[in-house]
């Protein structure tokens, strides 16, 4: 090794003792742990930051496959300790991109990305102020949902195993327009009685622990209401599980933990 190549690693590598002398060699074990854990804390922040936007991006596609939206209608949001992660104003559902996911405060202030987040961010923020336990939020406009948010169709929801779990309680808030304070209000108000909205002649909010959990709620509502509107047309009556029974399916240990307590 070359004279100079050694004295910059010497210069690399010395340190100050408490005394104030200069000394060789590695500073000590502490030292150097630190260090790797503040890398391997940034990595971790960056790798997490990037599944939560990977997961949005792959919510959008599959909203879209599924035919559950149409045009711009529509926004994901998932919730990281203080910050929430929103798709941006404009953004189209089944076509989304990293740079289109922003990361707000739970006060609506934007601490990374470009652009505008959603106008309905507002509405978001409001679950996630109100639910603790909401960390995602999927809100669309399938077909048959906002078909029975346009109507006065009493909707039954006991109808099948995920139905009576995910539909145990659907809300309705009348209309507002979207992106309004009106809006934003009227689904805090009523957020802490339900995990899935229909906002009369707008579409629907699914909100839970997680956005595979959202998926499932948004699929099986739109079933449930598909099945309503095609009784009603048919004329066919539809008999719903009786409510004991509904009851002792949630809280007997059949499916998931029951989320609506004194429900
Ligand atoms: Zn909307």
């Amino acid at each position: 090794m070359s004279y100079h190549r050694k004295v910059h690693l010497k210069k690399l590598f010395s340190w100050k003792n408490e005394a104030g002398e200069v000394r060789d060699g590695f500073p000590c074990f502490s030292y150097w742990i630190c260090f790797f854990r503040f890398c391997i804390g940034l990595q971790g922040k960056e790798y997490r930051m990037d599944k939560i936007k990977q997961e949005i991006i792959r919510t959008g596609r599959w909203i879209k496959e599924q035919k559950l939206t149409w045009g711009t209608s529509g926004n994901i949001s998932a919730r990281e300790g203080s910050m929430v992660y929103v798709t941006a104003s404009g953004t189209v559902m089944g076509d989304l991109r990293e740079e289109d996911i922003l990361v707000c405060g739970l006060d609506g202030r934007v601490i990374d990305g470009e652009g505008k987040p959603s106008k309905e961010t507002g509405m978001h923020l409001e679950v996630y102020r109100r639910r603790e336990d909401v960390q995602a939020i999927v809100h669309s406009s399938p077909f048959y949902s906002t078909f029975c948010a346009c109507s006065n169709l009493v909707l039954k929801t006991n109808l099948f195993i995920e139905s009576m779990y995910y539909d145990e309680a659907v809300k309705y808030v009348p209309y507002f327009h979207a992106g309004s304070k009106e809006l934003a209000e009227a689904v805090r108000d009523i957020c802490g009685q339900c995990h899935v909205i229909l906002m009369e002649h707008h579409g629907i909010l699914a909100y839970d622990k997680n956005l595979a959990e959202c998926r499932a709620a948004l699929e099986v509502t739109e079933n449930v209401c598909k099945m309503n509107v095609l009784a009603q047309m048919g004329g066919i009556a539809l008999q719903e599980v009786p409510a004991e029974t509904v009851k002792d399916f949630l809280e007997g240990g059949y499916y998931k933990k029951r989320r609506i307590q004194n429900g």
